[in-house]
């Protein structure tokens, strides 16, 4: 997994122990998320795709020990099964009968 810093276009709330929280971008598993962290609190949001729901998450103060983030990461969700027909198969026992007039 890679991470990154978004530099923010504004600033946001600070944290409640007054250090301005970072914006990170975490790259694997085929997913791109974003939370913001305080790296003095070790707090965190959780992980998100939308920036836009990380930004909220942080504002409303819904926060998480950092200990906790690999367990909100999103998990993808896998591909359906290819679906299987229940049905059963079509007998093509045909018996014509005919019939002499
Ligand atoms: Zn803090």
């Amino acid at each position: 997994m890679i991470q990154f810093e978004i530099k923010l276009d504004a600033p946001v709330r600070p944290c409640g122990c007054g250090h301005q929280p970072r914006l990170i971008l975490s790259r694997g598993n085929g997913m791109t998320t974003h939370h913001f962290e305080c790296a003095r609190c070790g707090l965190v949001t959780a992980p998100v795709i939308s920036r836009r729901f990380a930004s909220q998450f942080w504002r409303d103060g819904q926060t998480h020990p950092i200990a906790e983030l690999p367990f909100l990461r999103p998990t993808r969700t896998p591909r359906p099964a290819a679906r299987i027909s229940k049905q059963p198969l079509a007998v093509a026992s045909v018996t014509q009968l005919r019939r002499q007039g």
